[in-house]
């Protein structure tokens, strides 16, 4: 009997290897036919749901049959995040080499939460991220060598929470040990930029100390925080009793890639100090992985100021999502927010205090083997190859850049530092709109939109985010052409 005809599950290692080539070429033929897709999913709402049964079979099915509905049901709905014409959002690169880190990790199948149940787990992922303290230009506080380290977390969100759970126990001396929520904590005010990314607020609500306590303080007209307004904001906060706790600077924003000024930022900070120094949580989500290029290296510009620092290779860098490296100057203090110690837990080497137990370090207990494939990347592409793909993706953007520039219809919105373009009509949102409706209508390019005031009205903005692996000057030509229309 053929294995399409009936299944017998658990697959063994033979046929493991049979469908495990198959996906892989299913994989390697869709990523080639890519620039012939169109970006965008080809479906309705609730059309994938109404071709899959209500119910999930009771018997196992061949593995063809799964692959078959892979193509048939799954990928009319999917949005081509891979597409060279992929502009909208932000880069979400995924290699072979992540691929197959990926695919390495979920073969191993390891649960990294102490040091003692993978030690190669936990130890390549503080080596790692020890090797890109130093390739980004990091300061040194942030390896694991000395008070500081890096550890993966799977998402920028979730190192914001953490971060600002380890910023509220430092401002409230540690009393969630005790008592949880207490009259301090009520006091407790944070601050970031109306440019900052919406898990900000989110941490805030998740954390306890709720959106209110959040001062969303104006940008100007490059998108960078105004810290004289933050000066003023703290200075009323605490002439009201209240205690600055937490400040989130983000170096190249969502919307518009805004750069905050890191070390001024800490400045008004030094000045607003309580009993405690404020946390200072630094955001590069996306363009922290431009500091590879020692040209770029704004980007890390005044992380030396920062309690915490965290970028995604999710994003820019060829690395899979999930993967936000997030570097703390002190390990301790996010370790004694964090540690909760079961009995079912203790291992000697825990006991011994000579390991890093990552457990500690975020929100879940279980963790998986995500530094293999960020140690895949760094290790096939060096850093080299990834400085190469960062300056064609940098210079494809200022080529476009100055084709804006030099537009009679278009304009600039903010002059772009990298890889991200905000543009916007002359005539106004209505035709911002109807523009980026026209180009994501073709079909080969997909570019996504923000509002942005700076110093001006407030304004609808188009954003193309260039950072896709298979993006050539082609593909931007061809957004151009669409851009380019009256
Ligand atoms: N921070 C910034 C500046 C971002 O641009 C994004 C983008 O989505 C995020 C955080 C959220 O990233 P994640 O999905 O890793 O939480």
């Amino acid at each position: 009997m053929s294995d399409a005809e009936t299944h017998s599950a658990p697959l063994d290692a033979e046929s493991f290897r049979r469908h495990g080539y198959a996906l892989i070429d299913w994989i390697a033929q869709y990523r080639e036919s890519l620039p012939t897709r169109s970006v965008q999913h080809t479906t309705t709402p609730g059309a994938i749901r109404e071709r899959l049964p209500a119910t999930a079979p009771e018997q196992g099915e061949s593995f063809e049959t799964v692959l078959r509905d892979l193509d048939a049901i799954v990928m009319p709905g999917i949005v081509h995040w891979q597409h060279p014409g992929w502009f909208a959002y932000f880069p979400a690169n995924s290699s072979y080499e992540s691929i197959l880190g990926e695919l390495a990790s979920a073969g191993l199948g390891v649960q990294g939460m102490l040091w003692s149940t993978s030690p190669a787990c936990t130890e390549l992922e503080t080596h790692v991220l020890d090797w890109l303290v130093h390739a980004l230009g990091l300061p040194a506080q942030f390896l694991s060598t000395g008070s500081g380290g890096g550890v993966l977390q799977d998402t920028a969100s979730s190192a914001a929470l953490v971060a600002l759970v380890a910023a509220r126990e430092r401002a409230t001396n540690f009393a969630s040990d005790a008592r949880g929520l207490s009259d301090t904590q009520a006091r407790l005010t944070a601050y970031t930029s109306d440019q900052a990314h919406s898990s900000i607020e989110k941490s805030m609500r998740i954390a306890g100390l709720g959106k209110e306590a959040l001062r969303i303080i104006p940008s100007d007209a490059s998108g960078a925080m105004r810290t004289d307004l933050l000066h003023e904001r703290m200075a009323s906060d605490r002439a009201s009793g209240l205690q600055c706790a937490f400040v989130t600077a983000t170096t190249g924003t969502t919307g518009i890639n805004g750069f905050d000024d890191v070390r001024a930022i800490r400045e008004v900070c030094r000045r607003h100090t309580h009993t405690q120094p404020l946390w200072l949580h630094v955001d590069a989500a996306m363009s922290g992985t431009a500091a590879l290029c020692p040209e770029f290296r704004f980007v890390v510009d005044g992380a030396e100021c920062a309690d915490s620092w965290c970028f995604n290779p999710h994003k820019w860098m060829p690395v899979n999502f999930d993967c936000d490296a997030m570097f703390v100057a002190n390990r301790s203090e996010l370790v004694r927010a964090l540690s909760v110690l079961p009995e079912y837990l203790r291992n000697s080497a825990t006991e011994s205090g000579s390991v890093i137990d990552y457990r500690d370090w975020q929100i879940p207990l279980g963790r998986r083997f995500r530094a293999l494939k960020l140690w895949f990347v760094l290790r096939s592409w060096g850093l080299e190859g990834l400085r190469k793909m960062i300056r064609e993706h940098v210079s494809m953007a200022q080529e476009l850049a100055a084709r804006i520039r030099a537009s009679t219809h278009l304009h600039l919105v903010v002059e772009p530092k990298l890889n991200l373009i905000a543009i916007a009509h002359n005539d106004g949102d209505t035709s911002t709109e109807a523009l980026m409706q026209r180009v994501n209508a073709t079909g080969h390019s997909f570019v996504s939109h923000c509002r942005f005031a700076g110093s001006e009205q407030d304004r609808l903005v188009l954003r193309v985010s260039i950072g896709s692996l298979s993006t050539k000057r082609e593909h931007i030509d061809l957004l151009w052409r669409e851009l380019s229309l009256r």
